[in-house]
């Protein structure tokens, strides 16, 4: 018995056979969904291959995620390099890029970042139609919520900022905050009393493995090979450079091996014999049982650092800050949950007859000033797009596009020269903290 995935993205059981050969990115429509109800389900082609590897690529990507997978696809597309593996260890999307909260916005403060996240979000707003896979994407808004006078003033700084870096942006008073957010705690004792908001009204949120799958879809039908269940255990050498790759299903080479695997990069790193400015810490979500329409938006407090959104299927998504100590337990610790359910029951005191369904974390690999880093790595023959934290998914068709540039010319993309190690050593950091450490 094997399953077999519709578009709508629940699946089937089925005792047939499915098809093997390369997927040739059939479009999704009314008639395809038609026809293939007409024959049972049976005939829908797998939306990637299996394929067994190759020795020897032109690009190693390290890691299925969103990054990982976007970048083939760039590759693939806007340079003609299709001669690409992504080597995956467990499934698509299995990391973080099928964990976090799938927020999407671009109201960060710096022109660097500004820029940058405002062009992945314009690259989201067109994915569906160029994938031709749903990526669900919702633009409901993201609304900042201040609590102080202190908030206030921040949040006037970040709108002019947004406005000089031409993303769209708009302060909120307080009653229109009370309008998107009618259940938000406003009585005179409230702990965090509501005095204004940030809303970015092309913030939202898509559907993250859909992402994932999308890009592994697209990159497949370009000719990437897509594999799954096959770790990097370690690098092999010529002299100083890196030519290739030792995985459980034997050597691969390349000239250029771009490493793409999160929470796991200093882990790799040490395999290859550098170190990063990286440091790697769980961070937690969890969703509440599904209830009906109670949220239009995604809302983020200031002063908690609580952030949520609703769900299609009408489950409350919430997140917070990090777990504080640095770990590689995918579990995340309690009393980082009971923090972010305190700070959620403060701001929304009528959930608290909400069950949890779900609580999960990922590991994400949190940079000092919160900005990613896209670079040649100090040996020879490795690339590295890492140090998302805890806000890479609404970066990934920028993050994929600018690493695709940098792997196939050699050069940083102009819209991530910020985002070289060079600022280690200079000093030049683009301190996104604020718009980046806690509230994704
Ligand atoms: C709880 C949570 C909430 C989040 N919320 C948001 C949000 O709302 N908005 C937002 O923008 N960001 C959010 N993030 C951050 C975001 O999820 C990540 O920054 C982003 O998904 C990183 O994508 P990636 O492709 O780099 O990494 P991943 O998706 O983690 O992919 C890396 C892959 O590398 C693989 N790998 C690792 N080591 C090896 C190896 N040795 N060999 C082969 N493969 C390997 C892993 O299995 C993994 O699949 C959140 C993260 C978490 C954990």
């Amino acid at each position: 018995m094997r399953r077999l995935w519709l578009p709508n993205y629940t699946y089937v059981y089925t005792m047939t056979h499915i098809r093997t050969e390369q997927s040739a990115a059939m479009r999704f429509s009314a008639l395809a969904l038609a026809r293939n109800a007409a024959s049972f389900h049976e005939n829908w082609p797998q939306l990637w291959r299996s394929p067994t590897p190759q020795s020897r690529y032109d690009v190693i990507i390290v890691g299925g995620g969103g990054h990982g997978l976007a970048t083939a696809y760039y590759l693939a597309k806007e340079h003609g390099i299709s001669k690409v593996a992504v080597i995956e260890r467990g499934w698509l999307g299995g990391g973080n890029t099928g964990r976090n909260t799938t927020v999407v916005r671009s109201n960060y403060f710096y022109p660097e970042s500004a820029h940058f996240y405002d062009f992945a979000l314009r690259l989201y707003e067109g994915l569906s139609r160029e994938l031709g896979f749903n990526v669900m994407l919702s633009q409901r808004g993201m609304l900042t919520i201040g609590h102080s006078a202190h908030h206030l003033e921040l949040l006037a700084r970040w709108v002019n900022a947004l406005q000089l870096n031409g993303v769209d942006g708009e302060l909120l008073n307080a009653d229109q905050v009370r309008e998107w957010l009618p259940l938000l705690n406003n009585s005179a004792a409230a702990r965090y009393p509501l005095r204004g908001g940030l809303l970015q009204r092309r913030g939202g949120i898509a559907r993250h493995d859909a992402v994932a799958w999308g890009y592994a879809r697209a990159a497949d039908a370009l000719g990437v090979d897509v594999i799954q269940n096959c770790e990097v255990l370690g690098f092999i050498r010529d002299g100083e450079r890196i030519v290739g790759v030792e995985t459980t299903q034997g050597q691969l080479r390349a000239p250029k091996i771009a490493l793409a695997v999160a929470g796991h990069s200093s882990v790799l790193a040490a395999k290859a014999g550098f170190r990063l400015p990286v440091t790697s810490y769980a961070l937690q979500a969890f969703v509440t049982e599904p209830v009906k329409p109670v949220l239009s938006c995604v809302a983020l407090s200031m002063a908690t650092g609580v952030y949520l959104s609703q769900s299609d299927k009408g489950e409350l998504v919430v997140g917070g800050g990090l777990d504080l100590y640095p770990s590689y337990a995918q579990r995340g610790n309690l009393p980082t949950l009971q923090g972010v359910v305190a700070g959620l029951l403060e701001l929304f005191p009528c959930f608290s007859r909400l069950r949890l369904l779900r609580q999960w974390a990922g590991i994400v690999d949190v940079v000092h000033d919160s900005t990613p880093i896209i670079d040649k790595a100090p040996v020879s023959g490795i690339y590295l797009n890492c140090g998302w934290g805890t806000g890479g998914f609404k970066a990934i068709p920028g993050g994929g596009f600018v690493f695709a540039h940098l792997l196939a010319t050699d050069r940083p993309h102009k819209l991530a020269e910020g985002f070289t190690l060079k600022r280690f050593a200079s000093g030049a950091l683009i301190d996104e903290a604020a718009a980046a450490g806690i509230s994704h």
